[in-house]
């Protein structure tokens, strides 16, 4: 009974198995609803709400980017008494993380979301037929751990000709993915996301800004949630916040919203590249060298795929054109960081990768 409503928040066999084996047997498993900088929000299965801040030794020990954040497990002494926080003891290892990287002299790298299973890459008929921006999308998904699905949103701006033209476009550009069109004004497409919103399941939102994601949060939740504009009482006023949360659809899934996620510096630390440009990745294995950077080395498949009038040019300059973001940013990391980082990822993706690209959960 106390599993099965933590079930519906996700917690699921493998979060279970991580509880079962923390050392401290009084705690209880709740997971993380928002995050207000040090006071938490949390479900637990004796509460649908309840406060909650991290214990000394958390505070003092936990590098940032390893502080509980929305969509995070973590095993919680609860007081009994409601007004009091509960306090965080451990926070359970994540299935999939987006890290968000703020450029600087040196990098702050921040988790928007923990425990995510598909990202819906949101674009939209008019404004975002932007292949480039689409495959940064989707590196950053891929390298999360989580699956991607395109939404192409404002579908009824388009008439069925174009519409199909630019189906097609997003078919070379997402090899693999599912891609759901959709409009959220009409409310059209929308059972195409059903089999992602099922108990259990957490799915979150990326897209450049305006192409009509809160609209679309709007419509999966059935009423008017509009992203809550908060004063940020540190700023006297000046600057209005808002905040990422998960919520509980009434069909049982969960949501993680991000507002005002508009655009994230990009890390690849587990391969997303690999699998964002699996399709180049595949013509590349009949380059002659083993190494070809495909900028005009002899025996270049790429090259010759292009030359036929089979590739899209555009196609290899996305990928050298985000190799060269990742390389960059690489130069700036926190080296210790960035090791730990690759051990997780490719302990998780290698075990997602081994599976289909279709989410693997939907092919049962
Ligand atoms: P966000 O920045 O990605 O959260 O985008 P919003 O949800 O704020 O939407 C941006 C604009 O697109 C708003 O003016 C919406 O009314 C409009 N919009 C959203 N969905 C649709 C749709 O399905 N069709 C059309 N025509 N407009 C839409
Ligand atoms: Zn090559």
């Amino acid at each position: 009974m106390e599993l099965s409503l933590l079930d519906l928040w996700g917690f699921g066999p493998s979060f279970a198995l991580a509880y079962s084996s923390l050392p401290q047997p009084d705690l209880a498993p709740a997971r993380v609803l928002s995050d207000l900088g040090s006071r938490l929000e949390v479900v637990t299965a004796a509460s649908p709400a309840r406060g909650a801040q991290l214990s000394g030794r958390l505070r003092h020990t936990l590098p940032s980017h390893q502080l509980p954040t929305v969509g995070d497990w973590v095993a919680i002494a609860d007081p009994g008494d409601p007004a009091e926080p509960a306090i965080v003891h451990h926070v359970l290892p994540r299935r999939t993380q987006l890290v968000r990287r703020a450029a600087g002299r040196r990098d702050v790298e921040q988790v928007v979301a923990a425990n995510v299973d598909t990202f819906f890459v949101v674009t939209s008929a008019n404004r975002d037929a932007n292949a480039r921006r689409i495959e940064r999308y989707l590196t950053a998904v891929w390298d999360s751990g989580a699956v991607p699905v395109v939404v192409v949103n404002k579908i009824d701006l388009y008439d069925a000709g174009e519409l199909a033209g630019e189906l097609a476009a997003l078919a070379q550009i997402a090899p693999g993915v599912a891609i759901v069109p959709v409009s959220a004004h009409h409310g059209a497409g929308l059972d195409g996301l059903d089999a992602y919103l099922r108990p259990g399941h957490t799915i979150a939102l990326v897209g450049s800004s305006g192409v009509g994601k809160s609209s679309l949060v709007n419509c999966l939740l059935g009423r008017e949630q509009q992203a809550v504009q908060r004063i940020d009482d540190n700023d006297r006023g000046r600057h209005a916040t808002t905040r990422r949360q998960l919520f509980a659809l009434s069909t049982g899934g969960l949501v993680i919203d991000t507002p005002g996620m508009r655009s994230f510096g990009l890390l690849d630390t587990g391969g997303g590249l690999d699998e964002t440009f699996a399709d180049l990745a595949e013509l590349a294995t009949a380059c002659r060298f083993r190494d070809c950077q495909h900028r005009g080395e002899p025996g270049c498949a790429i090259d010759a795929a292009i030359d036929a009038g089979e590739l899209d040019p555009a196609r290899r300059d996305g990928l050298h054109k985000l190799e060269r973001e990742l390389a960059a940013a690489d130069r700036r990391r926190d080296p210790a960081l960035a090791r730990e980082e690759r051990a997780r990822s490719k302990a998780i993706n290698k075990s997602l990768r081994a599976r289909t690209k279709v989410d693997p959960k939907l092919q049962r």
